[in-house]
């Protein structure tokens, strides 16, 4: 581990890492590793120049060096809070969430979720080290999701029990599941992928019902009955759904 001095005095440890894909030398800066100078595969840096490239990124060392300390500070709730694998099992997909390092030259503007493949996501922004803003990434994920999902559920689900709907559209609500309106708009909850199969499929069917009886009175409850044989069960069972729901998804 080599050092170098920073433009405040500090000496900071940086090793250097050959990439067959760097065509000049760049500095990379993560919690975990502390600062990597990469090189083209085969070159050697000359300390001249490592140095020069060192005292014109000093402003974003220092920022990111600040901001790795103040991580350490909170690494627990971090841990906790960030998922490693997403559940969804509404629709039984497991997901691999991957986080990108912060960097310099690849950054994008704003931390984003990429799919790299079914079943694996990657989150990557200036800011990885955020906890709140990939958590905040990820949810619009699983809400975009969950509108891809749901109304072809739903739609599919109106079929079968012959009813109809005029409109649905996902939202991210604090305390419902479902809603619909005396038009036949349907609201739902995108936290119904993390819930299990069935309870989703009552929920969506509670819904369809109300296109037909608005209340909740003994005709409404027949009607689910009919289509939903064991949806008193559910009901009971679905007290405790919000405990089914990820940290990330609930926090601001
Ligand atoms: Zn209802």
């Amino acid at each position: 581990m080599q050092r170098v001095e920073l433009a405040d005095g500090r000496s900071c440890p940086y090793r250097i890492q050959e990439s067959d894909r760097a065509r000049r030398i760049r500095l990379k800066l993560s919690a975990t590793e502390g600062m990597v100078v990469i090189v083209p595969a085969g070159t050697v840096p000359h300390r001249d120049d490592l140095e020069r490239l060192i005292r014109t990124k000093s402003r974003w060392i220092t920022r990111h060096l600040h901001r790795f300390a103040q991580q350490e500070r909170v690494a627990q709730t971090w841990d906790l809070a960030l998922p490693g694998h997403i559940h969804l099992s509404a629709i039984n997909e497991r997901w691999e969430v991957r986080y990108a390092d912060p960097d310099a030259n690849q950054a994008p503007m704003s931390t984003r979720v990429r799919v790299m493949t079914q079943g694996v996501l990657r989150v990557c922004g200036p800011e990885s080290g955020r906890a709140e803003d990939c958590a905040h990434a990820l949810r619009a994920w699983a809400r975009a999701k969950a509108g891809a999902v749901l109304p072809a559920w739903l739609d599919e689900l109106a079929q079968d029990l012959r009813m109809s709907f005029s409109r649905v559209s996902i939202r991210d609500q604090r305390t419902r599941w479902g809603s619909c309106s005396r038009h036949g708009r349907i609201n739902l909850n995108c936290k119904l992928l993390f819930l299990p199969r069935p309870w989703t499929r009552y929920v969506l069917i509670h819904e369809l019902c109300h296109t037909k009886i608005m209340n909740h009175g003994p005709d409404f409850w027949a009607l689910v009955a009919m289509h939903e044989p064991q949806a008193r069960r559910i009901r009971t069972e679905m007290r405790s759904a919000w405990m089914k729901i990820p940290a990330w998804m609930t926090t601001a």
